[in-house]
């Protein structure tokens, strides 16, 4: 796939480009995508889907989401076939 400015890859739904990104999603995102990497396949199903192509390879182990740029829509935990990934409440991260 083709590289856009913001990440190495490019998916079906969108270039990912402007409109769509934006930083600080944490301020506003409800719930955040986390990976248990031990149930990935690495199948790259949830990058697929992301309608923001936010979600990136971590080494060759699995998949994870850039959160300053998620935006907490749960699509990549619907569509993974492992059920790899959670939707956790923000408020689990706040100190
Ligand atoms: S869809 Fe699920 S199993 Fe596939 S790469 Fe993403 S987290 Fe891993
Ligand atoms: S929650 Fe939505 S925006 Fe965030 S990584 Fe998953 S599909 Fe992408």
């Amino acid at each position: 796939m083709p590289k856009n400015q913001y990440f190495n890859h490019e998916g079906p739904w969108s270039d990912a480009t402007g409109p769509l990104m934006c930083t600080d999603t944490g301020d506003w995102r409800t719930k955040r995508p986390v990976v248990d990497a031990e149930r990935c396949i690495f199948c790259g199903f949830c990058a697929i889907y992301c309608p923001i192509q936010v979600v990136q390879m971590k080494g060759e182990s699995h998949f994870e989401a850039d959160l300053g740029f998620c935006k907490g829509c749960g699509i990549c935990a619907q569509e993974c076939p492992k059920n790899a990934i959670s939707m956790v409440s923000e408020e689990e991260f706040q100190s």
